[in-house]
């Protein structure tokens, strides 16, 4: 995989995309994204044969890198087979990948309902716990993202909800854990995690506890900056679910499918939503796919009365294919259990490292590849090292630190005030290490605003 240099392609390819690719969160003519030629294992490179070490696993989803062999013969195999086939069949590749998903996800999520993505997948979970129970509102956390169509970004927390925010739309947001930023004045994470459930038991019972239909919760909250929820904070809003007949949705579309070093984020805390939202990692995000898993008990609300929604390309063959293989090859090369090692023993360590050196770094937090380094101007009083709405394209510290990652050949997950440590699940320890060092000298950079 040594990549050839072919710059007039890539001129080529840039001009295109100025010309009439129109791009996700972006003031058009502010951005000028890197043409990339190829993508193989934890790498791409552009057409000037220049490499990167992706440490962002492209938006948090090629859990099994780039180009995995055994994957794109799958696809290549199904594409030969049966392409495409309306949602209303049963097709192999798509009751396969049900049934290897619904082993997997914990409980009795047995019954899975495919998206094209994450926010649809939100958006059918929602629809399906205000069907279940009849009721309107849903529960969300600040400091969160759901997605980006209408419901799913109405839930989201962080501020890309502020320009298409439709009013609250039944949609209550409350403050979720989060020790060192606390809302609740808290000094331990037994304090943050006691206010925390208060806090969303008051909430409840001034809504009025008959009109939540559901609690929406990112296990681990992912893009909003990788939050470990305190022990007990999630078996709590079960308890607080199960008490007032509210349904529990999980948002597992980022930190699901071995990017915690365990299946689900879920596993972790050993607690069991009604529904759980997947999407990205599902299939290394090969082809698009999403998805809920279904309990029993709100699947057979709709045994007798229909669902009423779908998709033209729900569970399309291609896509599931892609997610057999990729879960075989998981299960296969133990990529979930090299998650865990590596996040344990390799990255935790040397980012807590990096932390006492580092003026600059303010929190490190993490478990498996899903890591976050909070930046921050001062130690003391903790404040970010830019403002928390700060735009992610204007020249800020952040900038300045992506750009030297990006010089040294890491390209980094940066959001905010935050560089995570996100890269692929199968990431070899030596990728990691050359990534940790690069991290260190992008950091001095950042240093020199604190
Ligand atoms: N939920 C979570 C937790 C996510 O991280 C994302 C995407 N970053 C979404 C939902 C939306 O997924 P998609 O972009 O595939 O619609």
């Amino acid at each position: 995989m040594t990549p050839q240099p072919h710059p007039r392609a890539g001129a080529a390819v840039k001009a295109a995309d100025r010309a009439h690719v129109f791009h996700s969160w972006s003031a058009q003519e502010l951005i000028d994204p890197l043409a990339v030629a190829g993508a193989e294992g934890s790498y791409f490179w552009d057409y000037d044969g220049k490499r990167y070490l992706d440490f962002s696993s492209g938006l948090v989803y090629t859990n099994i890198g780039y180009q995995h062999p055994k994957v794109v013969a799958a696809i290549q195999e199904q594409a030969a087979t049966m392409t495409t086939f309306a949602p209303a069949f049963a097709v192999e590749a798509r009751s396969e990948a049900a049934r290897l998903i619904a082993e997997r996800t914990p409980g009795d999520l047995d019954k899975i309902f495919f998206t094209n993505a994450g926010a649809d997948a939100v958006e059918h979970a929602v629809r399906m716990a205000r069907l279940h129970t009849g009721r309107p509102k849903v529960l969300s956390a600040y400091r969160s993202y759901h997605g980006g169509t209408q419901q799913a970004v109405n839930l989201t927390g962080d501020p890309r909800r502020w320009a298409s925010d439709s009013g609250t739309a039944g949609v209550v947001h409350f403050w979720a854990p989060f020790l060192y930023r606390s809302r609740f004045y808290a000094e331990t994470e037994e304090q943050e995690c006691a206010r925390a459930l208060e806090h969303l038991e008051t909430t409840i019972a001034f809504e009025g506890p008959a009109t939540v239909a559901a609690i929406v919760l990112e296990t681990i909250p992912g893009t909003a900056g990788i939050m470990l929820p305190p022990a007990g904070y999630l078996a709590g809003v079960r308890e607080i679910c199960d008490k007032y007949g509210i349904v529990f949705v999980l948002d597992e579309v980022m930190a699901g499918f071995g990017r915690t070093g365990t299946w689900f984020a879920a596993d972790l805390y050993d607690v069991v939503p009604d529904l759980m939202t997947f999407a990205k990692g599902v299939n290394s995000g090969y082809v698009p796919l999403g998805g809920v898993a279904i309990s029993g008990e709100i699947a057979a609300t709709f045994a007798e009365r229909p669902y009423p929604g779908g998709l033209t390309y729900s569970g399309h063959p291609l896509a599931c294919a892609a997610a057999v293989a990729t879960l075989t090859v998981m299960e296969e090369e133990g990529i979930v259990e090299h998650a865990a090692r590596l996040g344990t023993d390799v990255v935790g360590p040397a980012l807590r490292e990096l932390a006492e050196r580092h003026p600059s770094v303010g929190e490190v937090r993490g478990t498996g590849m899903f890591w976050a380094l909070e930046l921050v101007r001062n130690r003391e009083t903790r404040e970010p090292l830019v403002p928390y709405n700060a735009s992610g394209q204007a020249a800020t510290p952040m900038s300045a630190f992506a750009a030297s990652a990006k010089a040294h050949g890491v390209w980094p997950f940066v959001n905010m005030n935050r560089t995570h440590v996100v890269p692929p699940c199968n990431i070899s320890e030596a990728e990691l290490k050359e990534g940790l060092a690069v991290l260190d000298t992008a950091l001095s950079v950042a240093d020199e605003y604190t």
